[in-house]
């Protein structure tokens, strides 16, 4: 049977999620929501969930600043509990990026991040687990932490559905329907569905249906770990989330006693078909993620591993996310690209598409930064005091 929306929302990751809860808020009609898989089943699922407003750039950090409230509130805005928990955010940079950290720390004040920089003793005095002997200072967002990423996802739809918004899991698109330069719908594994508008939020599975539309956007999948160790009883309360650029690792504590580990993108199996990759840990990532972890929490030196998994980012070229209309293709919009670091963004990305695709115009965050076409413009999104990588961090992408 050939079905009608006004709006199909492929993908119910967070991403499409949002957008979905954002659209129907915003009283858009039939808002269909097609999903393969099931919620959460691409890179959400796997995320670490850190929400923090740290970045090196200002397109990025208008994001995650515009996003933040939504988590810290999230009962009143959306409703019900998304797993938010406020733990304070540590970024560590090496002694020769101090001054690269000062700079960004004063740009995130400037557009609303509540953040400072803290020295080595003071950050010891406000997280006395952390080894600072390494740092000259970090940066600290003390309201920061991290989300249950599945749960914010579930609820972003059911206030979705509860709006009129509709959600199909199973019915996978195989191909985008394309008339005279516009979007007439989708084909998928239930059919065809009739559609003005068709936003792609698919992680890295987009560059494939884009293909179906005669659209190439240069996204590519790689695999990255994360694995959790129990927490000693001195850590049962928890300790700072920390990017530890310092090291190269990034940790947060969970609600149930254990400490999530990443190493960056650690070179390990990288080569990643999102429908079929290895999806637990690698045996030599474990010693590398412990080792990186008890540097700065040395407490955590003898903790048992307990589970891990392997997910995928889906790389753009400078690492940041395109979010745009597809040129040529009217009705047709993409967000994808956020290369591993999204999660935090997604209720900017959701209120952003909402705007542009009703408006014509995104107000909550410009979006400009983040067109389509800034490849083939050589205008990438990139800070102007990037931070260096240590010595042995991995392999680097
Ligand atoms: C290990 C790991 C750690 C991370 N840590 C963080 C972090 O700490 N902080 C942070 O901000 N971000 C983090 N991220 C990144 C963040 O999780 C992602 O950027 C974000 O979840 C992407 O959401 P999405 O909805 O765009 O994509 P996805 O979650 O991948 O969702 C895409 C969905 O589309 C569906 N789909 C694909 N193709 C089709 C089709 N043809 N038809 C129908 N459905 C389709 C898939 O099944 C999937 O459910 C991490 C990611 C990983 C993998």
């Amino acid at each position: 049977m050939q079905r009608t929306a006004e709006v199909v929302v492929v993908g119910a990751g967070v991403m499409g999620a949002s957008v979905a809860f954002h659209l129907s808020k915003r009283g858009v009609r039939h808002v269909l929501v097609l999903e393969k898989t099931g919620i959460a089943a691409g890179g959400t699922g796997k995320s670490a969930a850190f929400l923090r407003m740290h970045y090196t750039n200002e397109p990025e950090a208008r994001m995650a600043i515009a996003s933040f409230p939504v988590y810290q509130h999230w009962g009143d805005v959306v409703g019900g509990d998304c797993g938010f928990t406020s733990t304070g955010f540590v970024m560590t940079v090496l002694p020769e990026d101090t001054e690269a950290l000062r700079r960004n720390v004063a740009m995130l004040k400037r557009l609303g991040a509540k953040t400072e920089v803290l020295t080595a003793e003071e950050l010891k005095a406000v997280a006395p687990s952390l080894a600072t002997e390494d740092l000259v200072c970090a940066a600290y967002e003390p309201e920061s932490g991290y989300a249950d990423p599945v749960a914010t996802t579930r609820l972003f739809l059911e206030h979705a559905q509860a709006l009129g918004a509709r959600l199909e899991i199973g019915a996978e698109v195989v191909a985008l329907r394309v008339r005279a330069g516009r979007i007439a719908g989708v084909e998928t594994t239930r059919g065809l569905v009739d559609a003005p508008t068709v936003i792609l939020l698919t992680g890295p599975w987009t560059p494939r249906l884009l293909q179906t539309a005669g659209s190439d956007l240069p996204i590519t999948p790689r695999r990255a770990q994360v694995a959790a160790f129990a927490r000693p009883a001195a850590l049962a309360a928890g300790h700072p989330t920390v990017i530890d650029g310092a090291l190269g690792s990034y940790f947060r504590s969970t609600r149930d006693g254990l400490t999530l580990v990443g190493v960056g993108l650690w070179g390990g199996k990288t080569s990643a078909d999102p429908d079929r990759y290895d999806q637990g840990n690698d045996p030599e990532f474990l010693p590398v993620a412990r080792q990186r972890l008890a540097r700065r929490l040395p407490a955590m030196g003898d903790s048992p591993y307990v589970r891990g998994h392997a997910g995928i980012y889906d790389m753009s070229p400078d690492t940041r996310a395109v979010l745009d209309g597809v040129p040529g293709v009217g009705g047709l919009f993409v967000a994808a690209g956020f290369s591993g670091t999204g999660f935090k963004k997604a209720p900017a990305v959701g209120a952003c598409l909402t705007e542009l695709i009703v408006e014509g115009r995104a107000r909550t965050v410009d979006l400009r930064p983040f067109r389509w076409n800034r490849f083939a413009e050589s205008d990438p999104i990139r800070g102007q005091d990037e931070y260096r990588l240590p010595a042995d961090f991995g392999h680097k992408v």
